[in-house]
């Protein structure tokens, strides 16, 4: 059995066995032993996930950029694929919006269902409101456009929420580096491949912690998701279980069907190497609920599994977990109309298409972190005038979704990053 055949085999165990631990350790009062020996392991995980990404983003597009034989290039390969990112985020709101208002899942939500949501969820709906608020203060048009550009490197370094700065000053250097002569940018070209050789064994080393990281992220989730109350979770579920179908088939077919129909007609790439050779960076997003820590991870199996070159990787793959959420935008969708649905406000064309405008945008603004979804979906509700606090009607199930939402985003991305791939003559299809 080959490697990476193993490493799959063995993150899908961990998976399953950790999300059984997780409901066992809840079902048995475990959850303050799971809490202080097995989450720990989960959060280590994460944490070098998240290290390991803005030193990988910095030195894979130093070095690629650097390497091109000029910049149109550049801007070719980035227009493509900023076209092509909006174009499948919009075809996951189509195809969100036309399963909520055919399928209606919030037609039948019964009065004191809405009214013990209500009740249990207003607080955490407010703090959600507030974010959103404080977010959206003073913003002009061509703010998330400031919002590119940093006053301080090392301001943007050190959080994971500002990757699309990291990319920014990445493409200067390469591009400062490209107009450099030759004895000037050498010692720095040689540099930036080093760090991004050494860069791409640790992340190596962390994946052969993945299964233990994935069990132990799994674990405690589905502890804390279960933990004390196992039948409200269940009544919970079966209360909003039509809602969570809708969102779930919705990612389905759009992974299923959009991004199936992208590479089996627009790229060499066999369906089942794809989707086999993508499934650890699935795993990981579905276990970490983050496209941000997910993006090494990503970018290895893209390279090694898809046989997508390093020069588009390295751009198209970093570029994507911070502008490209299809899962984060479908079900924004669907949740902004089933809230809408369930207290009794008909949202006519106008709204909805307002939905997919508002939506394409927040998906560029969405952090790849867990949750951060939710907070721009607040901003799509009050624009199209349904009350934000109808977020508590929905967020007993958000990580689940979240969980769910993430794997389609990083499958997107992956996408793209074959099809421009493909289009600019640099996969391997093998
Ligand atoms: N967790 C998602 C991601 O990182 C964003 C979201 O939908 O909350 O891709």
């Amino acid at each position: 059995m080959s490697w990476f055949r193993k490493l799959h085999n063995q993150i899908i165990l961990g998976l399953i066995l950790g999300l059984l631990f997780g409901i066992v350790s809840a079902a048995m009062g475990w959850g303050t032993f799971t809490r202080n020996w097995i989450a720990p392991f989960g959060t280590i995980f994460l944490r070098s996930l998240f290290l390991i990404a803005v030193p990988l983003v910095l030195a894979s597009i130093i070095t690629g950029v650097a390497s091109l034989s000029d910049t149109r290039k550049l801007s070719r390969i980035g227009g493509k694929t900023i076209g092509i990112y909006v174009a499948t985020t919009v075809a996951a709101l189509v195809i969100g919006l036309i399963l909520v208002n055919v399928l209606r899942p919030g037609d039948g939500v019964p009065e004191d269902v809405k009214d013990r949501l209500t009740a249990e969820y207003s607080e955490a709906a407010e703090v959600r409101a507030e974010s959103a608020t404080d977010a959206m203060e003073d913003r002009g048009p061509l703010q998330f456009v400031v919002d590119m550009v940093p006053d301080n490197f090392f301001g943007s370094a050190s959080s994971n929420r500002n990757m699309l700065q990291v990319v920014f000053v990445a493409i200067l250097f390469g591009i400062a580096l490209l107009m450099l002569p030759g004895e000037s940018a050498k010692p720095l070209i040689l540099f930036f491949d080093s760090l991004n050789a050494l860069v791409i064994k640790i992340v190596e080393i962390i994946m052969k912690t993945a299964p233990v990281g994935v069990f132990a992220l799994l674990a405690d989730t589905f502890n804390q998701v279960s933990e004390g109350d196992l039948g409200g979770l269940w009544s919970l579920i079966g209360a909003l279980g039509f809602y969570m179908i809708v969102v779930l088939l919705g990612l389905i077919l759009h992974m299923g069907v959009t991004y199936s129909a992208i590479l089996k007609f627009l790229t060499p790439m066999s369906l089942k190497r794809f989707f086999v050779g993508i499934a650890p960076a699935q795993l990981v997003a579905f276990s970490t609920s983050s496209s941000g820590a997910t993006l090494p991870v990503t970018m290895e199996m893209a390279e090694k599994n898809l046989g997508v070159s390093e020069e588009v990787s390295s751009f198209v793959l970093p570029l994507g977990a911070t502008i490209n959420m299809d899962g984060t935008a479908l079900y924004q969708a669907v949740a902004a109309v089933f809230i809408a649905q369930t207290l009794g406000i008909a949202l006519g064309l106008g709204a909805q298409l307002e939905i997919i405008l508002l939506a394409v945008l927040a998906s560029i603004g969405t952090a790849a972190v867990p949750s951060a979804g939710i907070i721009m979906l607040v901003i799509i509700l009050q624009s199209i005038g349904v009350p934000a606090a109808g977020i508590a009607l929905i967020l007993g199930v958000d990580r689940i979704l979240d969980m769910c939402r993430t794997t389609c985003n990083v499958t997107g991305d992956a996408t793209v990053a074959t099809l421009v791939a493909a289009s600019e003559g640099q996969l391997d299809a093998g």
